[in-house]
């Protein structure tokens, strides 16, 4: 039986097509976005500090333990750091990694030191439901402590106010970049 030339056309028309979504398909798995460029928290499995419960327990004072590994807050307006404004930067309080510059330090008024930017990497973001408010979770990038949330009435040019317990950090005068 003999084919037609349109049927024969067609025919080709169809291969090609799938072949061009085959090679898509195999390019776009080569193109995922890795994992640092997302802005929401995977929790590491590979947590580098390796550090169990009961090691935070031995290491943190209760205040400590309260805020960075249970998620606390601590008052507002009691901190050490809220009207803290020399030049230095601000270290995770668990692991000592370098999170805020005071560059983006600023007096918001919420009771809390407020920051407009992170240092690159340093922090992770993680929705967060709790409370009955929908709000963005900070941790420390390497630990993996609770450090505060991020809220989106901050002063330009990122127009993020990081709004970070005291007791989740360390100053350190010497070390500002
Ligand atoms: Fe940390």
């Amino acid at each position: 039986m003999k084919t037609c030339p349109i049927q024969k056309s067609s025919s080709i028309l169809i291969l090609v097509f799938l072949s061009f979504n085959l090679i898509s398909q195999i390019q776009a798995q080569g193109k995922t976005i890795p994992d640092s460029k997302l802005n929401l928290n995977e929790q590491k499995k590979d947590n580098p500090m390796k550090r169990t419960d009961s090691d935070w327990k031995r290491i943190l004072s209760p205040e400590e333990y309260r805020i960075l590994r249970d998620k606390g807050t601590e008052r507002a307006f009691t901190g050490k750091y809220d009207g803290h404004f020399e030049e230095g930067t601000y270290k995770c309080a668990g692991c000592g990694n370098k999170i805020f510059d005071s560059e983006s330090k600023y007096r918001s008024g919420c009771g809390w030191p407020a920051f407009s930017d992170a240092l690159p990497e340093s922090v992770a973001e993680t929705k967060d439901n709790t409370m009955g408010m929908a709000r963005v979770e900070i941790t420390c990038s390497k630990c993996e402590s609770h450090l505060g949330h991020v809220f989106n009435d901050g002063p330009n040019p990122t127009g993020l106010r990081y709004c970070i317990n005291s007791v989740s950090m360390d100053f350190n005068q010497e070390e500002k970049k």
